[in-house]
């Protein structure tokens, strides 16, 4: 039995104000879902609760990871249960290689699992990281990149998925910059996603842009409009919103 991130009924509010209102959704290992919804919708919110934000606050329902309640979790217990939440940029600290950065990251995990662990070596490490490079058909000297030196929004989504390859999640949350994707950027976490995916990874890909669908072919759709799942549905549903985008969704769900 694979893990399952399993969302109950989920309230949250930011400042008093209820942004999510009842949402319900499992993403298992193996599967590939496409959380869409138009702006404002609440997609954010959800991923920054599941990462721990401490300015989104559940009033009501659950998150299940694998078993366990997920909100009782600090954000690298988070992390080291296997759920990958986007590139979360350390506090920059200059001179840092994203090489340097993806090493730390690794070994802290192999230290939480084992105090006795002294981490990966330098070779080893070095080895693993240009297999995974390779596979994922990046050139070497991006990890060389100082984190600090300004990634456009294209190589930010690339050290996310490298990231993504390197850590190993069971579950991985990518949710969409705040600038909303380029289509280069688009095109690097499609990629990205299909050459990662497998039994033994879960997705949820949150975005806003329809287009995303043409390069991820998610199993599993999911629109989200004023904090709830308004639709669910499979590829269809994509195509759908393709063709309609959301107009007929505020139609059909829309309070004001
Ligand atoms: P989406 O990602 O679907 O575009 P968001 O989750 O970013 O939507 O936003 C949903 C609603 O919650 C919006 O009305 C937004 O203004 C509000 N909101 C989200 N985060 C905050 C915050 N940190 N402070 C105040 N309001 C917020
Ligand atoms: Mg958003």
């Amino acid at each position: 039995m694979g893990a399952a991130l399993e969302i109950r009924n989920l309230h949250v509010s930011v400042e008093d104000k209820p942004i999510l209102r009842g949402v319900n959704l499992t993403v298992k290992q193996g599967e590939v879902h496409a959380l869409m919804g138009p702006n404002g919708s609440g997609k954010s919110t959800l991923a920054n609760v599941l990462l721990g934000h401490p300015a989104y606050h559940v009033t009501a329902g659950q998150v299940i990871f694998d078993g366990n309640d997920l909100l009782e979790l600090e954000a690298d217990e988070r992390s080291r249960a296997g759920l990958f939440l986007a590139f979360q940029y350390p506090v920059v600290i200059p001179g840092v290689t994203l090489a340097n950065f993806l090493r730390q990251a690794l070994n802290s995990r192999l230290k939480a699992a084992n105090p006795e662990s002294k981490g990966i070596s330098i070779p080893e490490f070095r080895r693993l990281l240009k297999s995974k490079m390779d596979y994922l058909k990046m050139d070497h000297s991006f990890a060389g990149r100082y984190l600090n030196e300004g990634f456009s929004g294209g190589e930010k989504k690339r050290a996310e998925i490298l990231q993504m390859a390197m850590l190993e999640p069971r579950i991985t949350i990518l949710d969409e910059t705040d600038s909303g994707l380029d289509i280069d950027a688009l095109r690097i976490v499609a990629e990205g996603v299909d050459k990662l995916k497998g039994p033994d990874l879960g997705v949820l890909v949150i975005t806003h842009y329809q287009r995303i669908l043409n390069y991820i072919k998610p199993q599993f759709v999911h629109i989200m409009f004023e904090g709830q799942i308004a639709e669910s549905g499979g590829p269809d549903l994509a195509l759908h919103l393709e063709e309609h985008g959301y107009d007929w969704v505020r139609e059909k769900y829309g309070t004001a």
